[in-house]
């Protein structure tokens, strides 16, 4: 990607996490920092985390997974993890704006930063996923990204409608053959008997 659209992506990045954080401090940790924001570009990087650094809580993204395709409105389905996909708190859902998928993943892994700072502080411990996580997100979601989602019963019927067309299409590319062609082929197998 030029270099351009990766400072436009970055910049819109972090004027999120800074909106994001301000929440933070505000309503669950007043000291809470974010001391990494890694923006990874390459390829090759499929996955994002958030967690702790050497230097404390952190988030590292994987950009060009999110920002690679994105030359006008499309409409996507953006999944989640599995075990809470379905969720219509923490869960995917469909979209043309082309932000939400890379809000998503910000808010996702700004809650594992957030969870690794709370164990810090209430020195407990829990899973990935767990209730702590999950509280956490569910508040970042409910705040910054739910309220922006379109009407998903009227995207998804469109989504299906898409699949369904783009279904079809690839059935009538395949080639027919034409009566003359057809004729000619029996022509030939009919003159070796
Ligand atoms: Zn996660």
């Amino acid at each position: 990607m030029e270099r351009l659209r990766k400072a436009e992506w970055i910049h819109y990045a972090n004027s999120e996490l800074d909106t994001y954080i301000k929440f933070v401090n505000e309503q669950i940790f007043p000291k809470f920092v974010l001391a990494k924001r890694g923006y990874d570009f390459s390829p090759s990087r499929r996955s994002s985390r958030g967690g702790m650094y050497a230097d404390g809580p952190g988030i590292n993204m994987a950009m060009h997974h999110y920002c690679k395709n994105y030359t006008g409105e499309r409409l996507i389905r953006v999944y989640e993890y599995k075990s809470f996909d379905s969720s219509p708190t923490i869960g995917g859902f469909y979209t043309k704006d082309k932000y939400q998928k890379l809000n998503m993943v910000l808010l996702h892994e700004l809650a594992h930063a957030v969870q690794y700072y709370a164990y810090r502080i209430n020195n407990t411990r829990c899973k990935p996923h767990g209730p702590i996580w999950k509280n956490i997100y569910k508040r970042l979601r409910e705040e910054f990204l739910n309220p922006h989602l379109g009407d998903q019963v009227a995207l998804k019927a469109e989504y299906d409608d898409d699949v369904a067309s783009i279904t079809k299409r690839r059935k009538s590319d395949i080639p027919v053959a034409t009566k003359k062609e057809l004729d000619a082929l029996f022509a030939r197998a009919a003159s070796k008997t």
